[in-house]
């Protein structure tokens, strides 16, 4: 379970936060989007999204209240698919701050094997992570499957659920393989979540594409 116990709030950086709330309005609508930060509780957050800089900006508690009151609206299925589009839209709101990297990076992609691009995606996915928000992601991987393990996860931060809920991290996982792999599609799902009690958030994501 996430500890209660720390004494400051994890946060999303600012540039990270905004990315989120930019892609959400993209799936939702202004509108939507609006009612959802209302049903959050997140009325600040209404017409005034953090600026692209990485001061510290949604706190983890905030960000578990978005993706649960989208859930609550929207209803299950619809929320979670929702939450995926978000992601895939992260992906590209994301380039525009991170050019530099994704650049050289996709410079170096053209000459390296598919399941080599794969794991240098994710790799930069968790550097990224780790570096500009308060998540804590780990990459890991056996022979056929890779698993980015997130310790500390804002997505799912407070939630209760009998099944795993950080479908935006799915969505961002679904879109940075099919950049890095040039149109191909990997097996991407969450076999473990915080919100149903397990000890970590496990996005497995297997090696050989399906298309
Ligand atoms: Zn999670």
């Amino acid at each position: 379970m996430n500890s209660e116990l720390d004494d400051r709030s994890y946060t999303f950086s600012n540039k990270i936060s905004r990315v989120i709330l930019l892609s959400m309005e993209e799936v939702l609508g202004k509108n939507g989007l609006n009612a959802v930060l209302h049903t959050a509780r997140l009325p600040h957050y209404i017409d005034s999204y953090p600026p692209a800089d990485f001061e510290p900006g949604m706190t983890f508690e905030e960000s578990g209240r978005l993706f649960e009151a989208m859930e609550g609206m929207f209803g299950q299925r619809a929320g979670r698919r929702l939450a995926r589009q978000s992601g895939h839209i992260c992906f590209r709101f994301g380039i525009e701050g991170f050019g530099a990297v994704i650049g050289f990076m996709d410079f170096m992609l053209r000459i390296l094997p598919i399941t080599l691009r794969a794991r240098i995606g994710l790799e930069v996915l968790a550097e990224i992570l780790n570096r500009y928000s308060d998540q804590r992601v780990t990459l890991k991987e056996d022979g056929a499957t890779y698993f980015l393990e997130i310790t500390r996860c804002g997505i799912c931060w407070g939630r209760y659920a009998s099944e795993p809920v950080c479908f935006l991290i799915i969505g961002i996982v679904e879109e940075i393989l099919y950049w890095v792999s040039r149109g191909r599609r990997f097996d991407v799902g969450e076999v473990a979540c915080i919100a149903k009690n397990d000890p970590m958030c496990i996005v497995q994501v297997q090696k050989v594409p399906i298309s």
